[in-house]
C-alpha cells in the first residue's frame, strides 16, 4: 500500500469527525467534509470518488476547469467548493463550475457574482470570508465590514450560507473558531466554513458545518 492512500486517510477522518462530533453532542452528519484537491491529479482523486466522498474543494477557477468536467461525468453528483481567492473577472467561471463559493469578500466580488448569477441563472452557496485574525497580508473581509458586506450580498441576491475563515497560522486555533461562530450566530447564519487537516477536530467542536481538509487526505503538497 503506498504510503498514502486517500481511501484510508478518508475512513480515519470521517472517523475523527464522527467522534469530534458526538463529544460535542453534535451529529456527524451535519458535518460537510471537503476533501481539498487542490494541486492532485486525477489519480488520486479518483480513489476517494470510488470511496464515495463528493464534496471537493479546489482553490483556483482555472485549474478546477481543466480536472473536473471530466471527473463528473463519470461522478455526476460531485459537490465543487471553490475555497481560495477570486477575481472579480472570473465571477462568471466560477459561478458556472462551482456549487458553493467560500471566499466572497468584498463588495466588487459580491457585485460580480450578483451579475454572473442573473446572466448564467447559476446561484451557488455563498460564504463569507472573515479575517477573523485581522491579518494585513489575509484574505476576507474585516469584522467591522461584514454586516455591510452581508447586506450588500443580500441586495445583490446571492444565497449566503454562512461564513468561512482560516485562522492566524501557528496559533490556537479554537478561539478564533469560537469568534467566527459567535458572529455567524449573530448575522443569522447556519454555515460555518471552518478547520484544516491540523484542527477540523477543534473545528468541529466548535460548530464546523465544513471543514476543509487536504493533506491529511492527500499527503503533504509539493
Ligand atoms: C489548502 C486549503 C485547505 C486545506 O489545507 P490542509 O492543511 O492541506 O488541510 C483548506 N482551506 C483553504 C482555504 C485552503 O487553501
Amino acid at each position: 500500500m503506498p504510503a498514502h492512500d486517500p481511501a484510508t486517510e478518508l475512513k480515519t477522518v470521517r472517523q475523527s469527525i464522527a467522534h469530534a462530533a458526538v463529544l460535542a453532542t453534535r451529529k456527524p452528519e451535519y458535518v460537510t467534509l471537503i476533501a481539498v484537491s487542490k494541486t492532485q491529479q486525477p489519480d488520486a482523486i479518483l480513489p476517494l470518488l470510488a470511496a464515495g466522498q463528493r464534496d471537493f474543494g479546489e482553490n483556483r477557477v482555472q485549474e478546477a476547469e481543466a480536472k473536473w468536467p471530466a471527473l463528473r461525468a463519470d461522478y455526476p453528483d460531485t459537490v465543487l467548493h471553490l475555497i481560495g481567492q477570486l477575481q472579480s473577472n472570473k465571477a462568471e467561471d466560477a459561478v458556472t463550475l462551482f456549487d458553493a463559493i467560500h471566499s466572497v469578500d468584498r463588495p466588487s466580488l459580491v457585485a460580480a457574482l450578483g451579475k454572473a448569477m442573473d446572466k448564467t441563472g447559476k446561484r451557488p452557496a455563498c460564504f463569507i470570508q472573515v479575517n477573523i485574525g485581522e491579518e494585513d497580508q489575509k484574505g476576507g473581509c474585516a469584522i467591522g465590514d461584514l454586516p455591510a458586506l452581508l447586506a450588500a450580498a443580500n441586495d445583490a441576491g446571492l444565497p449566503v450560507a454562512g461564513l468561512m475563515a482560516i485562522p492566524p497560522a501557528d496559533t490556537e486555533a479554537a478561539p478564533y473558531f469560537a469568534l467566527l461562530a459567535k458572529l455567524a450566530r449573530e448575522s443569522g447564519l447556519a454555515g460555518l466554513s471552518m478547520g484544516m487537516s491540523s484542527d477540523f477536530e477543534t473545528a468541529v467542536m466548535i460548530g464546523a458545518t465544513h471543514v476543509r481538509v487536504g493533506s491529511a487526505l492527500f499527503g503533504a503538497r509539493s
